[in-house]
């Protein structure tokens, strides 16, 4: 969540970085019934700068989950949440059908953090991956980018 403004073009290099994916999920932009939002990885209140270094492209039920949060605990643990600016998604998670699998910790957190895999997100990924459109090529090619 941001109140800073964010230039039109901060947007379009944003998005296009991303491939208009949303950088925790993997759910393509053309996929969902609502724009996508850059956020700020690290959230203003915790001196992230408005940059393209800390800016990701989010969908909203990411977004909306992670709010302002950069941790959280696992297992009585704190631990980072996922960084899409500093980590590699295919080095962190999985794709296992429609579940999206944590291959460390901070994807551990960031999973259950920003509820990848409840229930409607999952239906919604049924859905996308019934009708051809899961994992999307943008999405193929972050799986394979190790
Ligand atoms: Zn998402």
């Amino acid at each position: 969540m941001s109140g800073s403004w964010i230039s039109e073009e901060l947007r379009r290099l944003v998005t296009s970085r991303a491939s208009g994916l949303c950088e925790y999920c993997l759910l393509h932009e053309t996929d969902s019934a609502y724009g996508f939002h850059v956020d700020h990885v690290i959230a203003e209140k915790h001196d992230g700068p408005t940059d393209d270094h800390n800016l990701c492209l989010c969908c909203p039920p990411c977004n909306r989950a992670k709010g302002s949060d950069i941790s959280t605990l696992v297992n009585g643990k704190m631990v980072r949440l996922f960084n899409p600016r500093i980590d590699i998604w295919a080095e962190h998670f999985a794709l296992d059908g429609i579940v999206i699998r944590a291959k460390s910790l901070s994807a551990a957190g960031t999973l259950k953090l920003l509820r990848i895999n409840d229930g409607p997100r999952l239906q919604l990924r049924q859905l996308l991956v019934d009708s051809g459109r899961f994992p999307s090529q943008a999405a193929l090619a972050r799986l394979a980018k190790l």
